[in-house]
């Protein structure tokens, strides 16, 4: 069975399809998926323009019980679900559940948002007059998400923007459909009307370009690569739109002399390496002093040694496959660049073989890497990392600022003093101490600076920044 586009309340087939692939089995099929045309999108635009007044002026308990709905269903529905991401992404079943909960917690969050939107009440510098600040819903908001958390990021951006009263199309990844099929089939059947919630799965140069291309959307909000992330903004400009961009990352994980080096070990092979390394906020630049560098380099040598690297469905896996083949040939070139800038390859980053055809490769970890080469300064979004050796704190500060992204950044040390320091002085959107660079809970603000984001933050009560417009108004009393 082909799953459908929802356009205008309608389940619309269309005239293509494409198959979900799992990557860590090739030859298991997860689904088969409708393929928008433009013509699809601009008829899921003109029906969440259609569906806007009727939605901006929704009562907040509407609003409240289908947030509240397809959190719950979410929730119940967790290891299905988690299954079904993990099936289509290939990151570990424990990676895909805690995904999904996530998503439901997200839902959850917004439920709570939309009782308590609130506004200001201010005298005016003039008698007699009255002011009132209000936040009102922007309009139409394009939704185009990236594959790599097929249902969390999908989940932080549709929520807030239901929550606060805009209606929206959305264009999942074309790699994993599944997922976000899946939450728009619950939003859907909790009682969205019509129109409200579009979905238009497809490619990015045809669906995608098709809403970057529409006077009728009002906003759009993106996750993805850096130059998709430019072509938004440049259209966005155009239509005079409002935009926000998460794009790539090149996240610094600091290791210094006086660190627990168990704590750093573990921080880092999570960051490296968990989810396939396939994270934006993964970190693929370890930077190491002097005192603690060998050390550091044999301990991590003996732990990457004992990960397991195999189908993301299996029980004790720890690592699932690279999401497709285009990705690991980008993933082993760039094993490859290294190697020819000098770097040295002290553990992993060959192709693996397991029961099923799929995608796995064995982490990598360089050595002798500086901050300048390729290595160093390119997203590569797979599992290799470089350690960059450093004299002292004030050298790792300075190399870990020293990128064109600014996403997150973490650093492993006992030292109050430098813990401080980091926290004000990395140029980055979230910092974190003796924990791996990702791992952002569902509550609080995500997002970077510089090269890595532009526009207001996502996630938690920051989200209403991107998803209101402020209204100020006056009353003569
Ligand atoms: P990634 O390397 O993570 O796949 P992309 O930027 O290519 O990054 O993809 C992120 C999202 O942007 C996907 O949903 C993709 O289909 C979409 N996309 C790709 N090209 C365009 C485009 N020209 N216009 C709008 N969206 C696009």
């Amino acid at each position: 069975m082909v799953q459908k586009n929802l356009i205008d309340g309608e389940w619309i087939a269309g005239s293509e399809a494409f198959r979900n692939i799992n990557p860590s089995d090739t030859n298991d099929v997860v689904g088969e998926y409708a393929r928008a045309s433009a013509e699809d999108a601009r008829a899921a635009i003109a029906a969440a323009k259609a569906a806007f007044p009727a939605w901006s002026r929704s009562g907040i308990l509407e609003r409240h019980a289908i947030l509240r709905k397809t959190a719950d269903e979410i929730l119940a529905r967790k290891d299905e679900l988690g299954k079904l991401l993990s099936r289509e992404e290939g990151k570990t079943l424990a990676e895909g559940i805690g995904e999904t909960v996530r998503a439901g917690q997200i839902f959850d969050f917004f439920a709570g948002e939309c009782l308590r939107l609130a506004g200001e009440v201010l005298p005016s510098a003039r008698p007699n007059i009255g002011v009132e600040i209000t936040r009102e819903p922007v309009g139409v908001v394009g939704i185009i998400t990236p594959w790599n958390f097929p249902i969390a990021i999908p989940a932080w951006k549709i929520a807030p923007a239901l929550c606060y009263g805009n209606t929206v199309v959305f264009k999942p990844a074309e790699l994993v459909p599944g997922s976000s099929w899946a939450i728009v089939d619950i939003l859907h059947r909790a009682g969205l009307p019509k129109g409200v919630l579009n979905l238009v799965m497809g490619k990015g140069s045809v669906v995608g370009q098709a809403m970057l291309d529409s006077p009728d959307i009002h906003a759009i909000t993106f996750t993805g690569s850096t130059g998709t992330g430019k072509r938004v903004a440049l259209a966005s400009v155009e239509h005079n739109r409002k935009y926000q961009l998460e794009m790539g990352g090149k996240n610094p994980f600091v290791v210094l002399d006086d660190a627990d080096l168990n704590v750093a070990v573990e921080a880092a092979v999570n960051s490296a390496f968990f989810s396939t390394g396939q994270r934006c906020t993964a970190s693929s630049r370890l930077i190491v002093t002097e005192g603690i560098h060998d050390r550091f380099v044999a301990a991590m040598g003996e732990r990457m040694k004992g990960l397991v690297i195999d189908d993301a469905l299996k029980a004790g896996t720890q690592i699932g496959p690279v999401v497709d083949e285009s990705q690991l040939n980008q993933d082993t070139d760039y094993i490859a660049i290294g190697r020819q800038e000098g770097a040295k390859l002290a553990f992993g980053g060959e192709l693996l073989k397991r029961d099923t055809p799929g995608f796995y490769l064995q982490p990598a970890l360089f050595t002798e890497a500086t901050n300048a080469m390729r290595i160093s300064r390119e997203e590569i979004f797979g599992p290799v990392a470089s350690v960059i050796r450093v004299k002292d704190y004030d050298e790792a500060l300075t190399v870990a600022n020293d990128t064109p992204f600014g996403l997150s950044s973490g650093i492993a040390t006992t030292s109050l003093k430098h813990a401080t320091h980091f926290k004000r002085n990395a140029e980055a959107g979230m910092v974190m101490v003796n924990l791996p660079t990702a791992g952002v809970d569902f509550h609080v603000p995500f997002g970077g600076r510089k090269g890595s984001s532009h526009g207001s933050r996502e996630q938690g009560r920051y989200a209403a920044e991107f998803y209101t417009t402020v209204k100020t108004a006056y009353t003569l009393a």
